[in-house]
């Protein structure tokens, strides 16, 4: 049967401790044991059912990583107290020092910070590539290279990343592909593409409500527990643990997703359309002149659309400013960093997310000043938005 990742997770069923129809909430950071022996087993990693401390695993958040997991069509999932905890876990587990990374140069400013300035620091250091030349990609792996990283579709400037290719090259090279599915959940499947782990920051649209951070690792078993290892498990040392009330939160907001997703994307093309056909430069993965239309074609889950993320080059930043706070003033949306919410946000990334790149990089990559991100919302008559960003637009003189 085709992999449906929303059907995935509508297939989990759970009885919680009463019966109730969700999962109770594991409300303790320890667990008590009936046998000393069976305690020493766990640290050692060997016994199934048990827990031990919550920084290592609870039920809360196992029941989130299973739905994580079956999303994205992995064994398994371990979730983290952020995006950037999931990431630097994955990246501190796969690499050590004088190893070397492979990466997309149009990532999350959080992601390349760590990559630039951080890692450096433990003798480990980053090419960024243009990611959408799998020559080029190939070209910069070394035999120091243990990873191979991208976002799916990249924030944010919305480049599409090939997987299969990407996939391809990663196994030539027996290296792992990471990557970052933030932007489209649900939208892709990045595991049945051939990435062998998935990250997510599920502050986004996966919990959708813009009241947490978290994270999560989508992988083998082989490698979760990897990083959960008391001995030289990155998440477990390191210790970006996500507390259960929060997964348990999540967790309940994940059962929308499938909604959410949709709808999110609905809007977003709808947008794109109409405001490409007034004659702005637009990008949106659904639109046929963005520069990865065709790989999108061949990578979509059709059924929830490209997604919910649209950017928009209004010509200058002082515009993008000037854009940005009028459609605030008229309840369009925020000017937020962030994405996923039921309300649009909107950002220029060269001043905010996307600020720890350097200038002259931000024009390599071709971030420019009036590019604004929008996380396009759930908004229920798409038609009357358009109508009223329009006029915004018109006012300002940007059309
Ligand atoms: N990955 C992407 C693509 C992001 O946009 C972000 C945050 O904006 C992160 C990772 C980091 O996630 P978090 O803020 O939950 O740590």
């Amino acid at each position: 049967m085709k992999f449906k990742p929303a059907d995935k997770i509508q297939d989990l069923q759970y009885f919680g401790e009463f019966g109730g129809v969700n999962p109770s909430i594991s409300d303790s950071s320890t667990y008590t044991f009936l046998s000393a022996k069976t305690m020493f087993d766990t640290f050692e990693g060997n016994t199934e059912g048990c827990y031990l401390y919550s920084r290592h695993s609870s039920p809360s958040n196992l029941y989130l990583g299973e739905a994580l997991a079956a999303m994205e069509g992995t064994e398994t999932a371990n979730v983290t107290a952020s995006g950037m905890g999931a990431i630097t876990a994955v990246i501190m587990q796969l690499c050590g020092t004088g190893d070397h990374i492979v990466t997309s140069r149009t990532i999350y400013g959080g992601t390349y910070a760590f990559m630039k300035n951080f890692l450096p620091k433990l003798n480990i250091n980053t090419s960024f590539v243009d990611i959408t030349k799998l020559d080029t990609v190939e070209a910069a792996i070394t035999p120091e290279t243990k990873v191979l990283y991208c976002e799916a579709i990249s924030n944010p400037l919305l480049e599409v990343a090939d997987i299969q290719g990407l996939s391809e090259i990663a196994k030539k090279h027996n290296i792992p592909l990471v990557v970052d599915n933030t932007f489209s959940p649900l939208n892709i499947s990045p595991a049945k593409l051939g990435a062998d782990v998935v990250i997510h920051s599920l502050t986004k649209f996966i919990n959708g409500s813009s009241d947490c951070v978290g994270g999560v690792v989508c992988g083998t078993t082989e490698f979760c527990l990897s990083l959960k290892d008391v001995n030289d498990g990155a998440g477990m040392l390191l210790g970006s643990t996500m507390d259960s009330y929060r997964a348990a939160s999540i967790l309940k907001n994940m059962r929308t997703l499938h909604i959410r997703v949709k709808k999110h994307s609905e809007n977003a093309h709808y947008l794109a359309e109409r405001f490409e056909q007034d004659g702005l430069k637009v990008s949106y993965p659904g639109l046929s002149s963005h520069p990865g239309h065709t790989l999108m074609e061949k990578q979509v889950n059709k059924e929830y659309g490209y997604g919910g993320m649209v950017t928009i080059d209004v010509g200058s930043l002082e515009k993008a400013n000037d854009l940005m706070e009028l459609m605030q003033d008229r309840n369009l949306g925020y000017l937020a960093v962030s994405l996923g919410f039921y309300k649009t946000l909107f950002s220029a990334p060269g001043t905010s997310t996307s600020s720890e790149i350097p200038e002259e990089e931000q024009v390599e990559m071709g971030l420019t000043d009036g590019l604004i991100r929008f996380s396009i919302g759930l908004d229920n008559d798409i038609e009357r938005t358009y109508s009223l960003m329009k006029q915004c637009m018109i006012e300002l003189n940007i059309l």
